[in-house]
């Protein structure tokens, strides 16, 4: 059901991260990457009305994919979650601050 996706940098950032949801679960709880300016790469709920970062509750959290953190994206929904997708590179980077992260996927999980 969800995929397992391998952010990674050149700068030797690395973070394994879900998208989507279980079976069972996945109505009121699907993950998508996004970016929070205090925490960096996290897991969002996609399902709740307000998007808010996990760990900081912080509602200024911007979807990877968007232009907010992936000005360069190129469409090709490399990873893709509902309506949110995000092509395969030249994403924003929490650790050296350019648009030099890479996701990549790796596996799923059910
Ligand atoms: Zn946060
Ligand atoms: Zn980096």
């Amino acid at each position: 059901m969800g995929s397992m996706v391998k952010a990674k940098c050149p700068c030797g950032f690395q973070k394994g991260v879900r998208i989507g949801g279980g079976m069972l679960t996945f109505l009121t709880e699907s993950v998508f990457p996004h970016y929070c300016k205090r925490c960096g790469l996290v897991e969002v709920n996609i399902c709740e009305r307000k998007k808010r970062c996990p760990t900081c509750s912080s509602s200024r959290v911007y979807a990877y994919g968007s232009s907010r953190v992936s000005p360069h994206d190129n469409g090709d929904r490399t990873i893709a979650w509902q309506e949110y997708a995000a092509s395969a590179s030249q994403h924003f980077c929490p650790s050296c601050k350019k648009y030099h992260l890479n996701f990549e996927e790796i596996g799923s999980f059910d």
